[in-house]
């Protein structure tokens, strides 16, 4: 199978095309040219129902919806599209636009960028102790854009990859001076977009080395779920199956975060033949996703999700609460919600399914679980535990916020019990300040 993409400029070729109607394919248009828009020809003719398109998971999930602008940044783009097809007013219009949708939540770009020999390594992230994140520049794509994603500033070319790194050597470099640093933890876009052989010039370096703090050599990808011919049939397969081998036989372990957002996207033969093959190859597979209105926002959904993972052999990991940019307002649930379908699909499945954590946000100062809602002291709360910490000692430590049935995200939440700070709040201040105090001095340079 070839890959083919559908974008703005041609997916009025796909052949299902005249399943949409005329308000889809305005919405297309419109939110379209102000958010990303990639699907392939997989997405289409495997994962998505065509007669059924107004419940259809996938097909919300790589196809711009009207709800996924404000009513009045939709009408502007639309107005704009009405009266002109000047590349640049289309352009300028959209860019004010993503300018209101927050384009870099939680300081993405500008911290935790680490330091070798004075230089600041651009395309790695080192912001929980054991983990070092890493964005090969050739990996800074996908095989299709989720449209709830908040990479989407890149894909529409606001950072063009002021974020990737280029020189291979220096990842090899960084894991052998930072000692505390067990796992790699190779991100995008997609690093499985990249070709065997650019990965494997990633790869070579640290198996060269070895580093004996390098423990685990991970992969985040949605390859699995948008183009499982990349460990199949694709030109390469054979290449990058082979060094996943000779990966796991040096004795790291090689674990594939796979990104699945829905049960549709484990039905196909074509993703359990990869994922045999990446088993048969000793690669460990762990799973992941937002929960998402719209996509997966049910409790059956999820427990069928885990079910299947596990009988795949694949081991459920995150449960996600999507992040505060981009068209957050279409997919966000209440915390609230989120816990209750977590809380429900977690009932359904037996111990084996359990090793899934969540629901779980990714904000400033680490990966904040919710355990619940409860009652203390006469107060309605949030009961919460860091999952991940800025500083390591704040992890696994449980507290509380304000119940507040319209929360959505880290930011809308208070300290209970009339407390007027988190217990991090001050430590992160401490950590942010120097860190701004770096760059001020790097721009001063
Ligand atoms: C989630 C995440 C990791 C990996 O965390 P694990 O809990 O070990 O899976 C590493 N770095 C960043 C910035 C992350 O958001
Ligand atoms: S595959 Fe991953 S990086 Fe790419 S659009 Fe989807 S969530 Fe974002």
């Amino acid at each position: 199978m070839k890959l083919q993409s559908f974008t703005l400029h041609n997916y009025k070729k796909i052949p299902q095309i005249n399943k949409l109607t005329e308000a889809q394919i305005e919405a297309i248009e419109v939110v379209g040219n102000v958010l990303p828009f990639k699907t392939n020809n997989y997405v289409v003719n495997e994962l998505i129902d065509w007669n059924n398109l107004e419940s259809d998971p996938i097909f919300k999930l790589t196809f711009p919806q009207k709800g996924m602008l404000s009513k009045e940044h939709y009408d502007t783009m639309k107005i704009i599209l009405a009266h002109t097809r000047d590349k640049n007013i289309i352009k300028n219009t959209a860019n004010i636009i993503r300018h209101e949708l927050n384009p870099h939540p939680a300081g993405q770009l500008e911290h935790n960028v680490p330091m070798l020999n004075g230089e600041r390594l651009t395309g790695m992230q080192h912001k929980y102790r054991e983990t070092l994140l890493f964005f090969p520049s050739q990996g800074q794509t996908c095989h299709a854009y989720c449209t709830f994603c908040f990479r989407w500033p890149q894909f529409v070319g606001m950072d063009e990859l002021k974020f990737a790194a280029r020189e291979s050597s220096h990842l090899k470099d960084y894991v052998v001076k930072n000692k505390e640093v067990t796992d790699i933890l190779f991100t995008g876009g997609d690093p499985m977009i990249m070709k065997a052989k650019i990965f494997a010039s990633y790869i070579e370096p640290l198996l060269e080395a070895k580093p004996e703090n390098l423990q685990t050599i991970r992969i985040g990808t949605k390859a699995l779920g948008y183009w499982p011919y990349k460990f199949v049939s694709d030109d390469d397969a054979d290449e990058l199956l082979n060094l996943f081998e000779r990966i796991v036989k040096s004795g790291i372990n090689l674990t594939i975060m796979a990104h699945f957002s829905h049960p549709v996207e484990l039905d196909t033969d074509i993703v359990k033949t990869a994922i045999a093959r990446l088993r048969s190859a000793g690669v460990q597979i762990r799973t992941q996703s937002p929960v998402l209105k719209h996509i997966n926002d049910s409790p059956e959904v999820w427990a069928e999700m885990w079910r299947k993972q596990v009988n795949l052999n694949c081991i459920p990991y995150y449960m996600f609460i999507p992040r505060d940019t981009g068209a957050q307002d279409y997919f966000a649930l209440t915390l609230e919600k989120a816990w209750i379908i977590f809380r429900e699909a977690y009932q359904k499945v037996s111990g084996v399914c359990r090793t899934v954590r969540g629901p779980s946000m990714s904000c400033t100062p680490g990966k904040v679980q919710i355990l619940g809602v409860s009652e203390l002291k006469g107060e309605k709360v949030f009961v919460l535990r860091m999952l991940q910490g800025r500083n390591s000692d704040w992890v696994a430590r449980p507290f509380f916020a304000e119940f507040n049935p319209n929360a959505i995200w880290m930011d809308d939440l208070k300290p209970a019990f009339d407390e007027d700070k988190f217990f991090f709040e001050d430590e992160l201040d401490i950590l942010f300040n120097e860190h701004i105090t770096d760059v001020e001095v790097e721009n001063f340079e």
